[in-house]
């Protein structure tokens, strides 16, 4: 288990981890941050996944894309602080770009599923979890269906997970219900500043 917290010879950086159900805005919530990352200190972790880029996707900016024998390479070489199989693909996060930045005074940022989330808190209980919820499961469904990147037979996948996840938020340090997109922004904002 490695020590997150901060030491009195170095302070470390904060581990901050933002999870929720897919569509919930967390990937809107954590670009605002990022946006923002010089002053929050901030660095947000980049993913390696085996899905498909979207058409507005770049590599290495919004994940590392990888074939699924790429990626089980990473896996056998204990590349990852975590990974996770959501919906048939893979997505993992690379440890050492965490550690390298916390190891510096960076706080890290990762948005990552629940599934992920909670392996993360199993081994770092020292980081910060935040929970996005949807204002409703229904309200999820239409963002989905919304954001028109996903079809209809994923939208009810996504959503049927969703209603696990969902159960799961008690386990975080914070629920932030993103109803109102600046105001869910604030929230995690000061909680990676407090
Ligand atoms: P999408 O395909 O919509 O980009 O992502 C699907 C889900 O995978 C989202 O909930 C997203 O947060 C999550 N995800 C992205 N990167 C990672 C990762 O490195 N690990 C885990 N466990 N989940 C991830």
């Amino acid at each position: 288990m490695i020590d997150t917290a901060n030491t009195a010879s170095k302070k470390r950086g904060k581990l901050i981890v933002v999870s929720g159900p897919s569509g919930v805005g967390k990937g809107t919530v954590c670009g605002i941050l990022k946006k923002n990352k010089d002053k929050l200190n901030l660095s947000v972790s980049v993913s390696a996944t085996t899905r498909a880029p979207r058409d507005d996707e770049k590599e290495g900016i919004n994940y590392f894309f990888k074939t699924e024998d790429e990626f089980r390479d990473m896996v056998d070489n204990g590349c990852f602080l975590e990974w996770a199989t959501y919906n048939d693909h893979n997505y993992g996060t690379p440890e050492k770009p965490v550690l390298e930045k916390l190891e510096k005074g960076i706080n890290v940022l990762l948005e990552i599923d629940v599934q992920g989330a909670l392996k993360v808190m199993e081994k770092y209980p020292g980081g910060v979890y935040v929970f996005i919820s949807p204002p409703s499961i229904e309200e999820l469904r239409n963002r989905l269906v919304g954001r028109g990147s996903e079809s209809a037979e994923e939208i009810e996948k996504r959503v049927k997970l969703a209603e696990w996840e969902m159960l799961q938020r008690d386990k975080y340090d914070y629920i932030v219900v993103n109803d109102v997109l600046e105001e869910a922004v604030k929230k995690v904002a000061q909680i990676i500043t407090a």
